[in-house]
């Protein structure tokens, strides 16, 4: 008895495994854009920090070493949020079936005939949308 509850639960943990798998591959493209807005915002506090660290430097006038080392640091946390925002757009829009404009590398629907941002012409891109 205890044998045939083992193996039943046993059935039930597996199955709950492969749904959870399931639901988190669908969820995956809606966790990344949400995760992509929070950078996003981070990015901006980063960047309001940046201007401000960037005015106390200017400002500093001959003592600028400590302002100077704050205005690095300033840039690297920018530069590495940068590269996580555009991962995740890449990311995302490769999710989403987009295509990456030649030009500016926007990346477009490619029902899109045109990109949205340098408005050059995806007509010969958009017929043979990337696997
Ligand atoms: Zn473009």
């Amino acid at each position: 008895m205890a044998e045939i509850i083992e193996k039943v639960t046993g059935k039930v943990k597996t199955t709950a495994k492969k749904v959870g798998k399931k639901a988190t591959e669908l969820a995956s493209t809606t966790k990344q854009t949400v995760l992509l807005q929070t950078k996003n915002m981070e990015l901006g506090k980063k960047m309001k920090l940046l201007g401000e660290c960037y005015y106390a430097f200017v400002r500093a006038e001959g003592t600028a070493h400590e302002e100077e080392a704050k205005l690095a640091e300033c840039l690297s946390a920018v530069d590495a949020l940068k590269a996580e925002v555009a991962d995740l757009k890449r990311v995302i829009a490769i999710a989403k079936g987009n295509i990456a404009c030649p030009k500016c590398g926007e990346y477009v629907s490619p029902s899109k005939e045109t990109c949205p941002k340098c408005k050059s012409s995806l007509e010969h891109i958009a017929v043979t949308p990337k696997k």
